[in-house]
């Protein structure tokens, strides 16, 4: 594998931006982790395609990330290459009711956008950070509400099949799962609304909105909850129960406004993270008989977690 010649083929042949060795902590909203070998912004459907096949030949290993904002990427970097979708997958249209967004489109924006336009159906969405590509990947949402359920159709890419359209009921839609991104890089999604009252859909927005600044430490860098929840109970209230609250080590916090959130409050490491993920994993274990998993995604090589 070369990844200088990759760089090399990437750099005559896109219409995007590509990088070496990409401080990884400038595209996390934990603002952690090192460099990631090649760093590929692709602009056109066209860049992603060419990227793949070069990745291919060259045997590297590759990863699509949205805002980083549910990510933990490790202290010594990634070996491979971090694609994220820029131009092309940046926009949003109205189709009728329904709402055609790339996948590089941050959500909040079409969350907004869609009020603005009196639809109704993503209010639940409000101030989860993110692109369109990883609340799709997610299926991010709240307890009751989430992304996957308004999805009319995806369209991923794969270096095999090209360009392939997925209906909504065609995608496996879990807690805090789709197994979308597994089936290709996420392009394009369609998603279903419906005309609404602005008024109830504003008054919607700003519940939502007002329950999670006074529920989530909002202030402060983290890529929200570290742990799902187990089968009938909350990851935050079992932790919570332990005094965790905040529990150090290094510059990573167990936040004391939200016990499932770990805040970096300075100049946390990965590996800072990783340790204080353990310790509340045993400790919850030992108390309870629960073993905790992860929600944040990981990138890279890590000794624990
Ligand atoms: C303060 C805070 C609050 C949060 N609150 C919530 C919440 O209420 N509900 C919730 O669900 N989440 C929440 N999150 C977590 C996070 O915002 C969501 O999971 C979000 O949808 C991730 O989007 P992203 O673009 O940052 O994805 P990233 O973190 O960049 O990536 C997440 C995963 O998606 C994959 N992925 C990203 N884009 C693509 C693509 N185009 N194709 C294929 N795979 C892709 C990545 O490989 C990775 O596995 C919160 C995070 C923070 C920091």
């Amino acid at each position: 594998m070369s990844i200088v010649t990759a760089h090399e083929a990437l750099r005559r042949g896109l219409t995007g931006i590509v990088r070496l060795d990409e401080p990884m902590r400038r595209h996390t909203t934990y603002r952690i982790g090192g460099p990631a070998d090649l760093f590929i912004i692709c602009d056109t459907v066209a860049d992603v395609s060419h990227t793949l096949r070069v990745l291919a030949e060259e045997d590297i290993a590759y990863t699509v990330i949205g805002k980083g904002s549910n990510l933990l990427v490790a202290d010594a970097g990634y070996r491979g290459a971090v694609i994220v979708l820029g131009r092309d997958f940046r926009r949003h249209s109205r189709e009728g009711d329904d709402i055609r967004c790339g996948s590089g489109v941050i959500l909040a924006g079409v969350v907004q956008d869609a009020y603005s336009k009196g639809l109704k159906g993503l209010e639940f969405a409000v101030g989860v950070p993110g692109t369109v590509g990883g609340a799709l990947a997610m299926n991010a949402g709240t307890r009751d509400e989430w992304i996957g359920s308004m999805v009319e159709g995806v369209t991923v890419y794969t270096l095999d099949d090209g360009l392939l359209r997925l209906k909504g009921g065609e995608i496996e839609w879990g807690y805090r799962t789709s197994d979308v991104g597994k089936r290709g890089i996420v392009l394009e999604a369609c998603l279903r609304t419906e005309a609404g009252d602005r008024a109830e859909i504003r008054r919607q927005m700003e519940q939502s909105f007002a329950r999670r600044k006074a529920t989530q430490p909002t202030g402060r860098p983290s890529a929200g909850s570290v742990f799902r929840n187990p089968e009938g109970d909350s990851a935050g209230r079992l932790i919570e129960t332990l005094g965790a609250k905040g529990l150090r080590i290094g510059d990573a916090v167990v936040s004391d406004v939200h016990a499932n959130f770990i805040v970096n409050a300075g100049n946390a490491t990965a590996q800072d993270v990783t340790r204080l993920i353990e310790a509340i994993r045993s400790a919850v274990r030992d108390a309870y008989g629960i073993e905790l998993e992860t929600e944040i995604k990981f990138l890279g090589s890590f000794e624990t977690a």
